[in-house]
């Protein structure tokens, strides 16, 4: 695995954080959630630490990792091969520090347990609730970011369009799952960013549905929901389809969510809140009676976790920020009939917003 070009600018993430910490009055940040590592640091491992403080940030792993880790991390960070437990090591650095110091940690990212460890191992320091302090800097891609989402995106329509001539009657959602799956890969995708949603029929109204036997009949709606993954960042996309001949609450159905979905995207712009966002979408449902059968919220931030901030979320009353990535997705799900939910990726500008991408959300026959 070698270093990706231009994945942490200089260290300039790390400035950044080390600006907080100021302003924050903190000696120190401890990062634990590994999607954060990889942004500050480039590392991609699965077991890690990262201390940042003013001078030196310090990335705690172990022996499994120590080529990977030396080959993913920029000068500006210094690497501490473990021999005990993450903790006992940091606790050993911390110790040389003067007592008294404040150290942020971040409280949804550590366990109960790890929490006791560091007040007991590592009892001279102050530990503090730091936020999302990270979380909320990845919220805002910058280029780069956003030409990997945007070639994941892309790596998700061209199997799109790929697969249609693999679904036929008589099929099953597995099998669907199954070809999807091996065709991202096979498209360049280094992973799947989650399991790929694939529901016929009735099933399509399980808006998280699970593949299974259910072999695709005549009127059937589809539901496909999957992504791609590109040096670590994810693309996310829903598209509805019917296998011949559709019936007219099915068009119908189907003209509704993509009209909501097109007043959400009408609605975005930097400075907007997201709740307002949400609202388009939800408000237009609500004219047609399916208020009650939209029952999620209206999307997501996407980046190198498939459900990041930005929330579009009725109660979200944050306004979205230029450079935010974030899905809109609409659905509505009728028990015992199917469902539909069309879901596009799309980059906030500051007036407006760009939809990444360029396949079509009509209703595919088939
Ligand atoms: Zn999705
Ligand atoms: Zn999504």
């Amino acid at each position: 695995m070698s270093r990706v070009p231009g994945s942490d600018r200089g260290g300039s993430r790390l400035r950044r954080v080390r600006d907080r910490l100021q302003d924050e009055r903190l000696d120190g940040l401890l990062v634990s959630h590994l999607p954060n590592i990889r942004y500050l640091t480039g590392f991609t491992g699965s077991s890690a630490l990262l201390l940042v403080e003013p001078g030196v940030a310090t990335l705690f792993t172990d022996f499994r990792y120590e080529i990977q880790a030396r080959e993913e991390i920029g000068p500006s960070v210094a690497l501490a091969i473990i021999s005990d437990g993450l903790f006992d090591e940091l606790a050993l650095r911390l110790s040389e520090e003067p007592p008294g110091r404040r150290i942020g940690f971040e409280p949804a990212a550590i366990t109960v347990r790890d929490r006791q460890e560091l007040g007991t191992r590592c009892g001279t320091v102050v530990w503090d609730a730091a936020g999302a302090p990270v979380e909320e800097m990845r919220s805002v891609k910058d280029p780069w970011e956003l030409d990997r989402i945007e070639a994941a995106v892309g790596l998700a329509e061209h199997v799109l369009s790929d697969i249609v001539s693999e679904i036929h009657v008589g099929r099953t959602e597995i099998e669907i799952a199954a070809e999807l799956e091996y065709r991202l890969r096979r498209a360049g995708s280094e992973s799947l960013p989650f399991e790929p949603i694939v529901a016929f029929g009735p099933r399509s109204a399980l808006p998280h549905a699970r593949p299974g036997d259910r072999r695709l009949r005549a009127g059937d709606l589809l539901l496909l929901d999957f992504g791609a993954r590109v040096d670590g960042y994810c693309s996310d996309l829903t598209r509805a389809m019917v296998a011949r001949p559709a019936e007219s609450w099915q068009r119908e159905l189907h003209a509704a969510v993509d009209e909501a979905c097109s007043r959400a995207i009408a609605a975005i712009s930097a400075g907007v809140s997201a709740s307002t966002v949400d609202a388009s979408a939800r408000d237009y449902l609500a004219e047609l009676g399916l208020a009650d059968r939209f029952g999620h919220s209206t999307g997501h931030g996407l980046g190198l976790e498939v459900h990041e901030s930005p929330r579009v979320h009725r109660l979200e009353e944050r306004p979205l920020a230029a450079g935010n990535v974030v899905t809109i997705e609409p659905g509505v799900y009728l028990p015992g009939r199917g469902g539909i939910r069309i879901e596009q990726d799309v980059v906030i500008e500051a007036d407006g917003c760009r939809v990444l991408g360029e396949s079509s959300t009509g209703l595919l026959e088939i």
